[in-house]
């Protein structure tokens, strides 16, 4: 581990590689207004409005601040049905960074892992995968499959420092992949870079080859889902040995050829609002299953649920999304609201990873047993304190009732998650969030926890409505 760039230079260093063209008010709201509006969101900050929120770090998805170039590219839209020139753009934008002959475009990562999962995971089947982000979870599930998650013991560890907690653990991977032999019940290996669900670590370039590796001998396909690959890249130039003169394109170029494909939801790395894919290397006769199923449900396959100014903004970004400064400077505001939090003595998944920063609410609210949903309390006292919109990323959204035995199941991790969005706040938003937290860990003790009152049976986090015990 090479202590000194872990995360790049020290923030005081350099400043934004950007200047702001364009302002959008926001407004911190009375505490009281915001106490009356999550009681009426059902204490699910999910149901608030939008406007009622000062500093909005529910995802980091969709929420980034496009570029003027992006921008000037919308206008560059072909809007044909057939065949419009901005597919063949985005297609060998694609090619170019993926090395991926063949592209499914839709309208979001989702509907991507719905074309994927769709063509590829029967029932009973079990998919592996280092860490299941929700979405791709529900996917599994929603063909009657079961998702596995193969992430390292020390990925779940939120107090360890190592490099590269998004690992997977290669040992369990081929286990399972024996059994998957035998009977047939693995589809494919996926690797997820960065690993979102334990608070977007690294994937070092070795575990992804040698997984890579492992599940080939076993004849099957091994994919990406590359959400957030470009901070994966970005990791593995500043930590792993031998990337440090190598660009985070070219680590790219490298990472995907490891694989038969990926899915990306490129509201993330590609900095867009809207969009994402399916891309598969060469296995044509994949192409045309997911392609059927992309006509089906997002459109023809040269636009695929997008606008053509959609697949010019993504073409954009995803180049943006690789650019060294920006990728500094991102990850480098991460690690900012890390260190001010850490500084108040808020438990937190250390080292930062990419896109966020993870609150252990098990280590910060103890008093409050999971089954009562601890991050999602904090959840809901961080927006009465600050006016600041996080995420619960626990029991809510990972934990499920088994449908056989009826028995809950609660997740490892106990997480809030404060996004950042890309290019959207300033490190002084930070220290507003900063703020509040603070305040909140002077109170902690008085905080209880939640009982839910009603919950959809998939991806219940969204809809989900609570009451205080
Ligand atoms: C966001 C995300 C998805 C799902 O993408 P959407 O565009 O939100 O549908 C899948 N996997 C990972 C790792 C993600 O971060």
């Amino acid at each position: 581990m090479k202590a000194d760039n872990f995360y790049g230079r020290e923030r005081e260093s350099y400043a934004e590689p950007y200047k702001i063209k364009m302002v959008e008010a926001i407004e911190l709201k009375s505490r009281e207004y915001r106490e009356k509006a999550v009681t009426e969101a059902g204490l699910n900050v999910f149901n608030l409005k939008a406007e009622d929120v000062y500093i909005d770090l529910l995802t980091d998805s969709g929420t980034g601040a496009m570029s003027n170039r992006q921008w000037s590219a919308l206008l560059l839209g072909d809007e044909s049905y057939a065949g419009a020139k901005s597919f063949f753009k985005i297609r060998d934008a694609i090619r170019d960074i993926f090395g991926y002959n063949y592209l499914v475009l839709a309208h979001q990562g989702r509907a991507a892992e719905n074309i994927l999962m769709g063509t590829l995971v029967k029932p009973g089947q079990r998919v592996l995968n280092n860490m299941h982000f929700d979405t791709t979870e529900g996917h599994v599930r929603m063909r009657d499959a079961s998702p596995l998650n193969l992430i390292r013991a020390e990925g779940l560890n939120t107090s360890l420092e190592a490099p590269f907690k998004g690992d997977m653990d290669l040992e369990k991977l081929e286990a399972e992949l024996k059994k998957g032999a035998k009977d047939g019940s693995v589809p494919f290996v996926m690797m997820t870079v960065t690993c979102n669900s334990n608070g977007g670590q690294p994937v070092s370039m070795a575990n992804i080859r040698a997984a890579s590796e492992i599940t080939h001998s076993f004849g099957l396909p091994f994919f990406f889902d590359a959400a957030r690959f470009a901070e994966n890249c970005w990791f593995i130039k500043q930590r792993e040995e031998g990337y440090t003169d190598k660009s985070v394109k070219e680590i790219a170029r490298e990472m995907f050829s490891y694989g038969d494909g990926a899915t990306m939801s490129a509201k993330k790395d590609a900095i867009i609002n809207i969009g994402g894919f399916v891309a598969v290397r060469d296995d044509e006769n994949l192409y045309n299953l997911c392609s059927q199923r992309q006509i089906q449900y997002e459109g023809f396959k040269t636009y695929g649920g997008l606008a053509g100014r959609d697949m010019e903004a993504m073409a954009a970004g995803l180049y943006e999304g690789l650019d060294e400064d920006y990728l500094e400077d991102r990850i480098g505001q991460v690690r900012y609201l890390g260190d001010r939090l850490k500084a108040l003595g808020v438990p937190l998944q250390v080292p930062f990873g990419g896109h966020g920063v993870f609150i252990d609410a098990k280590k910060c609210l103890p008093h409050i047993e999971q089954r009562f949903f601890p991050a999602q309390a904090l959840t809901v006292e961080l927006y009465k304190e600050g006016g600041v919109r996080g995420v619960e990323l626990g029991t809510c959204s990972f934990g499920h009732t088994d449908p056989v035995t009826g028995e809950e199941y609660f997740p490892e991790l106990e997480l809030m998650r404060l996004a950042i969005p890309r290019r959207v706040y300033t490190d002084r938003h930070m220290d507003m969030v900063a703020a509040a937290m603070g305040r909140i860990m002077d109170r902690k003790e008085k905080i209880r926890g939640l009982r839910l009152v009603y919950a959809p049976v998939i991806m219940r986090h969204f809809t989900a409505r609570f009451e205080w015990i």
